[in-house]
């Protein structure tokens, strides 16, 4: 068992993203379904981040078999990845926050489904994604090792880049035009440059 101070950031960090996750499940509870975009493809996406959030990082916490790729980085990293940890998980419960029942883990609307652009949601479309991409980052700033520290980072590009252009296609057939505007005068993840 790995005792760094940097792996209890990673653990307390890790804790709180998995109960934001949680309350905000418990409150999307009831929600009918209108669109599913739930397929093969989405399942593959949600299995890999789980294992890159989860897994490796199980592992290389509780045994010695990733310690091949261990490395070592100074104190002010770790004191980098805690405050990235910080923002990241700020922003993951703000765009929770922000979307309420619109959240949802897959890709769907639902009957009473609004489009959100308050909040965090005001200059970027994808805040919550914006916040796993920081996860990621703090991640590998906190575990020291090739593998563990970089897995969630690895798949959660993958799961970006196949994911958000099939969000915008399914909010654009569902919200057409108001959602076209959203596009035009808001980042993907980082605010449009006026
Ligand atoms: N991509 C967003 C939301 C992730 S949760 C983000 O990163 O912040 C995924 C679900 O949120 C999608 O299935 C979609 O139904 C919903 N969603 C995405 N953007 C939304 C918006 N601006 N308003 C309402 N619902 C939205």
């Amino acid at each position: 068992m790995k005792t760094h101070f940097s792996t209890f950031v990673f653990l307390a960090g890790f804790v709180v993203y998995v109960t934001i996750r949680g309350v905000f499940e418990q409150r999307a509870k009831g929600n009918k379904t209108k669109v599913s975009r739930v397929d093969g493809q989405e399942r593959v996406l949600l299995v890999l981040v789980g294992a890159g959030c989860l897994l490796l990082p199980v592992v290389y916490l509780a045994t010695s078999w990733l310690a091949f790729a261990d490395y070592r980085l100074p104190l002010a990293v770790t004191g980098a990845g805690t405050l990235t940890m910080a923002l990241a998980l700020w922003l993951f419960w703000r765009a929770h926050k922000d979307l309420g029942r619109n959240w949802s883990v897959t890709l769907e609307l639902h009957e009473e489904h609004r489009l959100i652009t308050h909040g965090v949601y005001r200059t970027v479309r994808h805040p919550m994604y914006a916040a796993i991409w920081l996860f990621g980052l703090a991640q590998g700033m906190l575990l020291h090792n090739w593998l563990a520290g970089w897995s969630a980072f690895a798949a959660f590009a993958v799961m970006f880049f196949v994911r958000t252009p099939r969000e915008e296609r399914m909010m654009l057939e569902h919200f057409g035009e108001e959602y076209r505007e959203y596009m035009r005068r808001t980042g993907r993840v980082l605010p449009r440059p006026r």
